[in-house]
Formats: structure tokens, C-alpha cells, sequence
């Protein structure tokens, strides 16, 4: 029998996810497809029991239902309340279990600029991704890393449980020279007229800058960030790795992610620079 996959969120249009996984599938020979549900928050339970019933093989979880998802849900793993959010969805038998592949996909998508472990390290955000960004950052031996946020006091708390650093928004905008990489986890950059979530005046030259944002895919961020010398990375690459790790548990089988990180670049209108 075919086999399916879905993304539910609200708003739904917009998400790269089914053009991802179908073409994955066809790549790979899989009879499946992949398709874009558009679940409001009121009927999330109702859809999960119907995602359930109706036979899906997994599924991922958008905004605005990451959290909300859990209490619905046969288990979560470690990734997973880590974040205390949802992100991927797998089934086992008659059973759906959460994961959270954000913040292995960002380490993935990181570790293509060459970082090193020692490398001085500034969070911008400390939100649902940023929470997954630090906790993976810390499995992957990165030592040196600072939280800032707006709301200072989630810098603070998300720090403690990462065993990082934290500092005022203003401090870090002081000593961002300091900084060998910056990243943005914020949802500031959506919309090109926004202010920056940091002002990026004091960057070093040559420290890299980070937008896990991805459309669009030249964000605000990346531009002042390229004005100062720095070399950026965009969120694409996060997005196709995520999407990659959840993919390789539904199917056990490991997506070209290359060819997608340069077929979604250029869908969302960016220059592919093969580093
Ligand atoms: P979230 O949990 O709602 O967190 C939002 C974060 O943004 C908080 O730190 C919040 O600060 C900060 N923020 C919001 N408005 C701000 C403003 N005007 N100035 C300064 N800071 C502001 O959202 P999330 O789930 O972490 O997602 C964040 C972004 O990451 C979204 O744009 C999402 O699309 C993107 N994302 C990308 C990928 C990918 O695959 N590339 C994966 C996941 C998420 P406060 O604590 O002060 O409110």
C-alpha cells in the first residue's frame, strides 16, 4: 500500500516540507507522498486521531503547534523535552512518538562553515529553536557559548540548563567584537523592514554569522553581517537537515542533502555558493 507523510500547521501554504520529502522519495524509489495539512489549534486533536486512524507514517509539526502537539502524542524523546517542543513525528505500530531534529539540524548546517569547538559563540534568542540550537551545541562539544535575548531572564534560564554563558542584549552588543560566531534565532527578519534583533556595529571581520531565518533567504541579519566583513550562513541548510534526520527515521534511509540545499536556494531566489 502507498505509504504517507504530512506537515501540519497554521498557516500551511507556505512550507518547503512536501516539495522536500516528495522529491526525497522519488529520488530513492519510495512509493510515498507527503502532504501539507492545515490544522488551526482548536482541531489539533482531533487531527492527530485522524493522522492515526487514516494510517500515516509520521509526520512534521509547524508553528503554531511544536508544544501544543505533545500532550497528544504516545511519547517524546530526549531532543524532544529538551525543547519541549515537536517537530517530527514518528509512528511505531499503533504508536506516534515525538522528536526534534532543529538542533542537530543546525549543528549538521553549521558544521559546513568549519568551525572550531573552541570557537567563541554568541546565541541571539533563547526560544523554542534556540533552546534546541544550545542543547545541541552542547552534544556537539561547542564550549564557549553566550545567550542573549530580549527578555533577558529566558537568556538566564536557558543558560543555567546548558551550562553557557549569559549576557544583557546591550553587553553583547558591546563586546560583539569578541564573538568568533554569531547566531540569530529570532523570529525578526521575516519581514525585510525589521529592526535587527542585535545591533551588529562592534562584528569582527571574518566571525560568521548565523540566520537560522531562511525565507527570505537574504535576511536583514546576513546583509548588515555581510556590510561588516562577516561570513554568513543561511537557514537553508538547517531546514533540508532537520528534514533529513526525520526523513532517515520514517524511511532509514539517508536524503541527498546537497542537491537540496541548492534546489531550495534557488527556489527561494539566493545564489547557491558551493563551499
Ligand atoms: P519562538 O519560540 O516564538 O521564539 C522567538 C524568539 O524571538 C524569542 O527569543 C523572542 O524573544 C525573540 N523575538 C521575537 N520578536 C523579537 C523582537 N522584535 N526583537 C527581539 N527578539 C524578538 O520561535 P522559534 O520556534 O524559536 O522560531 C524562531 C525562528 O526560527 C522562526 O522565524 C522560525 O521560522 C525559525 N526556524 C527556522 C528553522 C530552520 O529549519 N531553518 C527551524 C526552526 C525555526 P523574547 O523571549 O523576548 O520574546
Amino acid at each position: 500500500m502507498k505509504k504517507w507523510y504530512a506537515v501540519i500547521g497554521d498557516p500551511i501554504a507556505h512550507s518547503l516540507s512536501p516539495f522536500m520529502h516528495d522529491t526525497w522519495f522519488q529520488e530513492n524509489g519510495i512509493d510515498a507522498s507527503f502532504l501539507p495539512i492545515h490544522v488551526e489549534p482548536s482541531e489539533l486533536k482531533e487531527a492527530c486521531e485522524s493522522l492515526q486512524l487514516l494510517g500515516a507514517g509520521g509526520f512534521n509539526v509547524t508553528l503554531p503547534h511544536k508544544q501544543a502537539i505533545i500532550p497528544f502524542l504516545d511519547g517524546i524523546d530526549e531532543a524532544a523535552s529538551e525543547m519541549n517542543a515537536v517537530n517530527t513525528v514518528v509512528r511505531n505500530g499503533k504508536n506516534f512518538k515525538g522528536s526534534n531534529t532543529d538542533g542537530d539540524g543546525f549543528v549538521q548546517s553549521l558544521l559546513t562553515a568549519d568551525p572550531r569547538t573552541d570557537d567563541k559563540i554568541l546565541l541571539v534568542g533563547a526560544g523554542g529553536a534556540a533552546r534546541g540550537i544550545a542543547f545541541a551545541l552542547d552534544r556537539a562539544g561547542f564550549s564557549d557559548v553566550t545567550i542573549t535575548n530580549r527578555t533577558f531572564r529566558r537568556a538566564e534560564e536557558l543558560a543555567e540548563e546548558t551550562a553557557s554563558e549569559s549576557m544583557t542584549k546591550s553587553d553583547a552588543e558591546q563586546n560583539l567584537g569578541g564573538f568568533d560566531i554569531i547566531i540569530q534565532t529570532t523570529s525578526v527578519g521575516l519581514a525585510e523592514d525589521e529592526a535587527l534583533p542585535i545591533s551588529l556595529e562592534n562584528a569582527k571581520t571574518g566571525a560568521l554569522a548565523v540566520d537560522i531565518v531562511y525565507n527570505p533567504i537574504d535576511t536583514p541579519f546576513l546583509k548588515k553581517a555581510e556590510e561588516k566583513g562577516c561570513r554568513t550562513l543561511n537557514g537553508v541548510g538547517m531546514f533540508v537537515y532537520q528534514g533529513a534526520i526525520g526523513f532517515e527515521k520514517w524511511t532509514g534511509i539517508k536524503p541527498d542533502t546537497e542537491k537540496m540545499i541548492k534546489v531550495i536556494t534557488e527556489k527561494l531566489g539566493g545564489n547557491y555558493v558551493n563551499r
